[in-house]
């Protein structure tokens, strides 16, 4: 038995962290969950390193349970593109082809392995395949685990903008599986680092002075394992390091407010707007500037710009934005969209501010048309339980160069 770490959302303990899960895992379906048909989704990055051990955990753990010959039970598998442009409708039209294609009916259990496009489409997909079928989130990415996979919403994108087409749409489980790290690209791992980040500067200051003292900790708990770009083998690592155990505590940490935030306002009413510290401003730079630049990335910017926004306010003093942007630094996140590493990843592209204004001024988050935007007061607590309605004026300011 893997030691796993519990946390509830929506009142169920449905959110299971740990090294090493997959057995636990399927163990956990396949009791819990009962289906004929599994289906795992993933990509083409993914499937090559995990897929072959959960096609074999999965037969090992249904014969110890002895489900073999008494149902026909099986596990397919649909893999896709990487990348966001996977997002879509079309890609949503050709899993449910390939689910009639397979006699997928209502008993039919959704595993999403993967980052967020995986989960946000698949999740998406078990929404609306027979009304809606069970799903769990396996997430791969650390965006994902502290993030996307957590709070129900699913979502394809569609030409005129990101996640239009969607509903709410609650995993019966979260498995939060360390292990995935090890082979995720440096850069994914700091674009998560940035929605870490983020919780932290709303909602506690210890974890913020954590993420400050820990950096070189957090970083040799992913960065130095033995086993990174080496294939997976499957081995389990016998002892949890110190900085395994900082790392998976962070982690839990920033995934229990998520989930609390969304046990409290589960349809974005107020509360969960929170959520969207660095993001009013991070979504129109991400608008402009993705694919070069990632979501945690833009975010990244976009806090800065609005914890400069509540400093202007007089909410937040010049201190805390010094150590905003330092800890953000320190985890190789941007934090100006003039900065070197900047330019070189999106060339020719840049952010107007009449541009990035117009961008903002069709956010679904906007109260009429006015902007809102979370406002910091200190480190880990802001200036309302909601974000904060900002005149143009003042992001027009803070914006201009
Ligand atoms: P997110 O929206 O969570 O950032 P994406 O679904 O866009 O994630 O995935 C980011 C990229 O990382 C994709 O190319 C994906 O295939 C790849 N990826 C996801 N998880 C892993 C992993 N554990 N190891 C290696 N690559 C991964
Ligand atoms: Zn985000």
């Amino acid at each position: 038995e893997p030691e796993v770490v519990k946390v509830s959302i929506l009142n169920e303990e449905s959110i299971i962290l740990g090294f090493h899960l997959t057995k636990f895992m399927l163990r956990d379906i396949l009791s819990n969950i009962p289906s004929s048909t599994y289906v795992v989704i993933t990509d083409k990055n993914i499937a090559p390193i995990y897929l072959s051990k959960i096609i074999t955990d999965f037969e090992k753990v249904a014969s110890k349970l002895n489900l073999i010959n008494t149902t026909k039970l099986r596990l397919i598998t649909y893999i896709i593109s990487p990348g966001e442009q996977s997002k879509s409708r079309d890609t949503k039209a050709e899993i449910e082809d390939f689910l009639l294609s397979k006699a997928c009916g209502r008993d039919t259990c959704i595993l999403a392995m993967g980052g967020g496009v995986i989960g946000d489409l698949a999740g998406f997909v078990a929404a609306t395949f027979m009304r809606g079928v069970p799903y769990v989130q396996i997430p791969t990415t650390l965006l994902a685990m502290v993030d996307s996979s957590i709070g129900g919403k699913t979502a394809v994108d569609t030409p005129h903008g990101k996640n239009l087409i969607g509903s709410f749409w609650q995993p019966k489980r979260i498995y939060i599986d360390l292990m995935f790290l090890e082979t995720l690209p440096e850069r994914e791992f700091n674009n998560g680092m940035a929605e870490v980040i983020k919780t932290a500067a709303i909602s506690s200051e210890s974890d913020f002075i954590n993420l400050e003292n820990g950096v070189s900790s957090i970083r040799e708990a992913v960065f130095s394992s033995p086993k990174r770009n080496v294939q997976y083998q499957g081995a389990i690592l016998a002892t949890r390091t110190p900085s395994q155990s900082l790392l998976l505590s962070v982690i839990m940490t920033s995934a229990k407010f998520k989930a609390d935030v969304v046990t409290h306002d589960e349809r974005e009413s107020g509360l969960r707007g929170l959520l969207n510290f660095g993001h009013t401003i991070g979504h129109a730079i991400e608008a402009i500037l993705s694919p070069e630049l990632l979501h945690g990335e833009c975010v990244s910017i976009g806090m800065i710009k609005e914890a400069e926004i509540a400093r202007h306010l007089g909410h937040l003093n010049q201190v805390s934005v010094s150590r905003l942007y330092k800890v953000l630094q320190d985890y190789d996140l941007p934090v100006s969209l003039d900065e070197k590493k900047v330019k070189d990843l999106v060339g020719k592209k840049f952010c107007a501010v009449d541009k990035l204004m117009e961008i903002m001024k069709v956010d679904k988050k906007n109260q009429g048309d006015q902007k809102k935007i979370v406002i910091l007061s200190s480190l880990g607590s802001t200036y309302e339980k909601k974000a904060t309605i900002v005149s143009d004026s003042v992001i027009r300011k803070i914006l201009s160069p």
